[in-house]
């Protein structure tokens, strides 16, 4: 072990930083101004077994939770846009279709997605549902065998790419059940994308069901039940790319501050600038402390659930911090599309709304204790 990580543990870091830096980093600004899924490097990124690294072996690599979050850090150094797509497709867009899909259909589709050649995207948000999941008026009907799907999503990330939909839907007045949806399926539509502050390199869209035909996965009911399953891992995963853009941004304004020269010296040598540097380097460290206690804690299946809350909620709005106290380093360079600080402040707002805002994981964190 070393600084509590396994041999294993340092080498996943080691490889992801290393696509980081050769393949994702010179990507980054293009990726954001082009608001461009980069498919190539999406699957570049597949290669690595990423998109899989979760799931047992055959299929995937049966590593731990810290394993993927380290991996995830040095795709959001990277590129915010780019590991939002990944984390997607890793996580919420496979899941099910991991747990669920059998025979044939599971033959030809899962490896498809593991390697990134198919894209896989999850639609629960709907324009009237965003937190309250349990108001989504997309409904389920039987059809002799199977089931066609009514109703309209929205925010599903890599929607304009995706090959198969993840597809969350009303099956009964409190029941809520999950489906799979293929591109091309009768009555689907993808809509206009969303134009966004960040992340505009992972694409998002509305998408609309029309008595679309789709497939159960899991039992009937089991909607919420099965997404509970899977929370609290999108929520330390989510904290994981807070602290990746955060530690872009903190570096980017250590390296400033050793170059631009005010009054005669250096502005990392004007204690002003030095105290913002501090923080964002306490926050930081802070933050990526509480996304891995709460990694091992899955690791280790303790209780997690709130740890996972309080990890996302922590490591998100620090995060949010050290992009704020970078553009005030930088300051007018900071505000220039030329630098990469503007595009992390913007990038980073994503992370306190993405896998539950903080709003919803404070009153989780608190509803935890009184109850
Ligand atoms: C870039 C991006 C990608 C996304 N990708 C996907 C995706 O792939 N698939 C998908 O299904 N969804 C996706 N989403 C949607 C995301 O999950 C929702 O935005 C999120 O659940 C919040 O819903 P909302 O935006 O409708 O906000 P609302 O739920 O309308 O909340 C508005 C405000 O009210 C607060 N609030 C709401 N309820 C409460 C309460 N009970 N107590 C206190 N405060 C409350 C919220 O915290 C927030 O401040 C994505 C969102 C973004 C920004």
């Amino acid at each position: 072990m070393s600084g509590g990580l396994s041999p294993e543990q340092i080498e996943v870091r080691r490889a992801f930083h290393d696509l980081a830096v050769r393949a994702i980093r010179p990507r980054a600004r293009a990726i954001d101004e082009g608001k461009s899924f980069d498919g190539e490097l999406f699957r570049e990124v597949g290669k690595t077994g990423f998109f899989s690294m979760r799931y047992p072996e055959p299929e995937g690599a049966g590593a731990d939770v810290l394993s993927y979050v380290l991996a995830v850090e040095e795709l959001a150094w990277g590129s915010l846009s780019l590991a939002a797509s990944c984390t997607m497709q890793s996580l919420m867009g496979s899941f099910f279709l991991h747990r669920h899909l059998e025979g044939a259909r599971r033959t030809a589709l899962l490896p498809r997605v593991f390697s990134g050649e198919a894209v896989a995207g999850i639609c629960m948000t709907e324009p009237g549902a965003g937190s309250d999941l349990s108001s989504m008026k997309t409904r389920a009907e039987q059809h002799g065998d199977g089931w066609k799907l009514t109703g309209n999503k929205t925010w599903v990330t890599s929607a304009p790419v995706a090959e198969v939909f993840t597809v969350l839907a009303r099956t009964g007045a409190k029941e809520l059940s999950v489906f799979l949806v293929e591109r091309g399926a009768p009555g689907l539509s993808v809509g206009r994308a969303i134009d966004k502050m960040g992340v505009k390199g992972s694409l998002t869209s509305e998408l609309a069901l029309d008595g679309t035909p789709a497939l159960m996965l899991g039992a009937a009911g089991s909607g919420m039940a099965s997404l509970r399953e899977i929370l609290a891992e999108i929520r330390v995963m989510t904290g994981a790319l807070a602290v990746g853009v955060a530690r872009a941004a903190l570096e980017d304004a250590v390296r400033y501050a050793k170059e631009r020269v005010q009054f005669g010296k250096p502005i990392g040598e004007h204690q002003a600038i030095q105290l913002h540097l501090a923080q964002m380097r306490t926050d930081l460290e802070a933050a990526r402390q509480m996304v891995h206690w709460a990694a091992r804690r899955s690791d280790e299946k303790l209780a997690n659930a709130d740890e996972a809350a309080m990890a996302k909620l922590f490591a998100s709005e620090a995060a949010l911090r050290v992009c704020d106290h970078a553009a005030r380093v930088l300051a007018s360079y900071g505000y220039a599309t030329d630098y990469d600080v503007e595009r992390y402040l913007r990038d980073v707002r994503f992370t306190l709304i993405g896998g539950g805002t903080s709003e919803i994981l404070m009153t989780n964190i608190a509803r935890g204790m009184l109850t």
